[in-house]
């Protein structure tokens, strides 16, 4: 079966084309700057890269431009669109009406619009780019991934917040947590790899890229996360705050003669790692001004890293223990670094670090040696191939 992928933003659409029994990628890409001017990045498995400037002012014409691309005849992944037997669509909030995933019918498209409030910069453009491909693709069926879905096991004492009951049962203001659909798919896959029993495990799964959220997963249930209401909440990010005393934001207003959105422009885009260094959001060239001795970027790789550590004592108390650690993202994939630097802070919990093994580059592997309590490990994550397994797993 093949399931075409598609992750819309509000100007921007990432697509993958998989074939869901070798789950290989036939062709994948993005389309940028939609309703501005228009790019389509292409590119079929094995090829070059295409790159063109394409007039794309809704999203509509942004995905059949994609569409036209896939059955292209030189660089083309399929011979025609019948061979699309599936669309799977990220839906980034769903609130408390979806912890799984679901066939995308009239009824559940109203009820992600009900939602929208809780996401209004993300659910508002998946639900476009969902309609773009109903009309494109009437026949084809459609299910919709959710951000939120993992982390709706979440017992209420981990998604209450201290706040008037009220605002809970009025607007359900409450921890959702995002990225859940990386880890589902990170705490399920180390535990096949290191050979575990998902259901009964206790796993901590480290999702660090530019968005960074961290989850505690007891047998095969995520029990807490550390994004919220929205995704700024929990660890340091690239250019998010995660967690501050509240009351700055009051502090912050009056001193800097700010309104609500100001203090959220900053919060969101001028805070994190970029906000403390004042580098760089990337880790590569944060890791370049540490070693040069930079101190914003110590401080900030430092920062970072120590709230990563705080979380993962938070959860291996949540849990009562931890069997694994499991690092992914961008960051989390990718930095030694980072790593190296949190998991000094974990020696209590009996966790040694295999240096070489944390250094070679290279998909799972563990990264703790043979004496450590705890297994770390580092599992690339792969959003676009969890979406096409929920959609083949509802389209079947
Ligand atoms: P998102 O999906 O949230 O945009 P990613 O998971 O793609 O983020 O992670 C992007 C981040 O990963 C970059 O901003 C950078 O900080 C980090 N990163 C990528 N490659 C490396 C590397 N080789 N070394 C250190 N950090 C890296």
């Amino acid at each position: 079966m093949n399931v075409l992928v598609i992750n819309c933003g509000s100007s921007s659409l990432k697509y993958q084309l998989i074939d869901s029994e070798s789950e290989a990628v036939l062709a994948k890409g993005l389309c940028e700057r939609i309703g501005i001017d228009g790019r389509l990045v292409y590119q079929k498995t094995g090829l070059d890269k295409e790159v063109t400037d394409a007039a794309m002012p809704t999203h509509k014409q942004a995905i059949e431009l994609v569409l036209q691309a896939l059955v292209n005849d030189k660089t083309g992944a399929i011979g025609s669109l019948s061979e699309i037997d599936a669309v799977g669509h990220r839906v980034v909030h769903g609130g408390e009406k979806f912890a799984a995933s679901t066939l995308l019918t009239p009824e559940v498209l109203k009820a992600i619009e009900e939602c929208n409030d809780l996401a209004p910069l993300h659910n508002p453009a998946n639900l476009i780019g969902i309609h773009a491909c109903k009309e494109l693709m009437p026949n084809v069926p459609m299910v919709g991934v959710f951000d939120t879905a993992f982390h709706q096991t979440m017992p209420r004492k981990a998604y209450l917040y201290g706040l008037p009951y009220e605002y809970y049962e009025k607007y359900k203001v409450r921890r959702y947590g995002f990225h859940g659909t990386s880890h589902s798919f990170v705490s399920k896959h180390v535990a096949e790899f290191l050979g575990l029993d998902y259901n009964k495990s206790k796993i901590i799964v480290a999702h660090l890229g530019n968005g960074a959220s961290i989850s505690a997963v007891l047998n095969g249930e995520c029990v807490d996360t550390s994004m919220g209401l929205t995704p700024l909440e929990g660890l340091v990010m690239g250019t998010r705050s995660g967690d501050i005393d509240p009351a700055i934001m009051e502090f912050l207003a009056k001193k800097e003669n700010l309104d609500i959105e100001g203090i959220m422009g900053i919060l969101n885009k001028k805070s994190g790692v970029e906000g403390i260094s004042g580098v760089s959001s990337d880790f590569r060239d944060l890791e370049e001004a540490y070693e040069k001795g930079v101190q914003g970027a110590i401080d900030a790789c430092q920062v970072f890293c120590y709230r990563v550590a705080k979380y993962i004592g938070a959860y291996a108390a949540a849990m009562n223990g931890v069997d694994v650690i499991a690092f992914t993202a961008g960051i989390g994939e990718n930095s030694p670094f980072v790593r190296k630097m949190v998991v000094e802070y974990l020696g209590y919990l009996g966790i040694t670090l295999d240096e070489a093994a944390n250094a070679e580059r290279g998909d799972d592997k563990v990264i703790s040696d043979a004496a450590s309590k705890v297994k770390v490990c580092v599992i690339p994550t792969n959003e676009e191939l969890a979406i096409a397994r929920e959609t083949v797993a509802l389209v079947k």
